[in-house]
């Protein structure tokens, strides 16, 4: 396999590399050079084959040689060991569920492979690998949980004191063994300027092999297309085809999947990009201007973004050019109070619990089911479990959402966490005492 970056083409990268340097150092994102298509008798027969053997397809036709078969089934049954059903609330609207694997978010898909692969091109007795991750909430947890235990990792979360939830700080706080936890007094935009620092310091790089776990790493988007194509097998056995994907959207990776699959041969009649009020994105489709912003908080923080950063890989699929993209994605955005309304909605009519950036997709998929007058199938993405965003939900609910036995038992447990202030040296001293 080899990776361009989207500011220049004749730019030439092995998977490997673009792995651990997750970004070209012309600042672009890397993106496969070549998207094959999938043959057309797999995707006729789909039906019949289990979440890991149409990732086990997926993931072959994208890295071709850059891992072995053998080697590459084991990391996609070690990563995804868990199942992304579709669950169907009516005629023609369906959800598919992501938040089965450890963080309680889709993150875990992308977190896990890319771990898994991080550690697989780890050559024995080389120096070891130093994860640094900022986190307004589940990124931090998904990497902790995808990394805790790997050898010769370690990884160093950054997170906003008080201002990630309650199980969430659970999840970052109490693993232990090759993971640390730092409560930064400041907000997710500090613990960011911290790790690029970080990143930018030659000194501190020449002794510490420093690698980042966000959400541009190729080996987090790889993983995404997966279940796009498990969700279209479970309801090709129910003899669905016709097929519009409504995907809660922040920094646009989800839905940069998505579009990756559809590019790779996956039937899809529409994709709906749903945000909150950070609507960068939807304005850009409806204006043609593209201005991107500070970004607000809302009720969905995990989609707070105001400069999505996956947003140029879209561009780089569809070429620039903007008639191509509107012609397959509508995008629509919700305030907070659309948002609790949403969640009521859905309880009130299905009984069935979606957190605020689940929600958003479905009243994305509302109202386009409406202004279209579609009667096709319509699948919205649930990002996360509820009870990681127990604080939004009105008492009713919030009374009855239930507790998986994973979190139960994190509540035991001691948090451990670094306090530090918003300061550079700090965090340097820090990452060097080790
Ligand atoms: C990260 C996240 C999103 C946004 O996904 P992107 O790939 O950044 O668009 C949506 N919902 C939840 C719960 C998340 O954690």
């Amino acid at each position: 396999m080899k990776l361009y970056s989207t500011n220049n083409h004749s730019l030439r990268a092995a998977f490997q590399t673009a792995v651990f340097n997750s970004m070209p150092a012309d600042k672009g994102l890397y993106m496969p050079s070549f998207i094959s298509e999938l043959d057309t008798e797999f995707i006729q027969n789909i039906e019949r084959f289990t979440l890991s053997q149409i990732a086990f397809k997926v993931a072959s036709v994208l890295l071709q040689d850059a891992i072995p078969s053998e080697d590459l089934q084991s990391i996609i049954d070690d990563a995804i060991n868990f199942e992304a059903p579709v669950v169907k609330l009516e005629e023609n609207i369906y959800v598919l569920e992501l938040f089965h694997g450890p963080s309680l978010a889709f993150k875990d898909f992308g977190a896990r492979f890319m771990s898994r692969v991080m550690a697989y091109f780890l050559k024995e007795n080389e120096k070891m690998l130093d994860v640094l991750v900022a986190t307004s909430g589940d990124t931090g947890g998904a990497v902790a949980l995808g990394f805790l235990g790997i050898i010769n990792t370690r990884v160093t979360i950054l997170y906003p004191k008080g201002k990630v939830s309650n199980i969430q700080e659970l999840q970052l706080c109490t693993n232990g063994q090759n993971i640390r936890a730092i409560e930064v007094d400041g907000t997710f935009d500090d613990c960011q300027a911290l790790v690029k620092l970080a990143f930018a310091d030659e000194q501190l790089n020449e002794k510490l092999r420093l690698t980042s776990a966000n959400s541009i790493n190729i080996a987090r988007l790889i993983p995404q297309t997966f279940y796009y194509f498990n969700a279209y097998a479970q309801l090709k056995r129910q003899g669905i085809e016709d097929i519009v994907f409504s995907v809660p959207s922040g920094n646009f990776g989800n839905i940069a999947a998505g579009l990756l699959a559809f590019k790779m041969g996956l039937p899809v009649k529409q994709f709906l990009a749903a945000t909150n009020v950070n609507d960068t994105v939807p304005r850009y489709l409806e204006t043609g201007v593209y201005e991107a912003k500070p970004s607000v908080q809302t009720y969905a923080n995990a989609m707070d973004v105001g400069a999505p950063s996956n947003w140029v890989r879209i561009m780089d699929m569809f070429k620039g050019d903007l008639m191509a993209i509107k012609h397959l994605i509508t995008s629509y955005s919700f305030t907070d109070e659309e948002t609790l309304a949403g969640m009521n909605q859905i309880y009130d009519q299905y009984q069935y619990i979606a957190c605020p950036h689940t929600a958003i997709a479905y009243l994305a998929l509302q109202h386009y089911r409406k202004q279209a007058n579609s009667t096709d199938s319509g699948v919205f993405l649930s990002t996360a479990h509820a009870c990681k965003f127990l604080d939004v939900f009105p008492e009713n609910i919030k009374s009855v959402i239930e507790i998986p036995e994973q979190v139960k038992r994190l509540m035991d447990q001691p948090k451990i966490a670094t306090s530090l202030n918003n300061n550079y040296q700090a965090f340097r001293s820090y990452l060097l005492e080790g």
